[in-house]
């Protein structure tokens, strides 16, 4: 009988420890991706030299910039 709960609270005890882990590797899993393509889009505004991810940049030709205020400052500067 005693041996019997021993051996429950260890297979309860290795259920939590999986699910567990399993839990760990579906965050790191999720997490690792965005951080690639964070580090990967990163790109530096022509003006100020600040650096801001690709998708919220603007482009123009084969300049990036932070903000539409920036752009036009280089325009004008042309
Ligand atoms: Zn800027």
């Amino acid at each position: 009988m005693f041996r019997n709960l021993i051996l429950l609270i260890a297979i309860a005890a290795a259920v939590w420890l999986i699910s567990r882990m399993i839990k760990n590797k579906a965050l790191q899993s999720s997490s690792k991706p965005v951080q690639k393509n964070e580090i990967k889009n990163i790109v530096q505004c022509h003006v100020c030299k600040v650096f801001i991810p690709e998708d919220k940049s603007v482009k123009q030709d084969q300049y990036s910039f932070c903000s539409h205020e920036h752009l036009q400052q280089w325009q004008e500067e042309q």
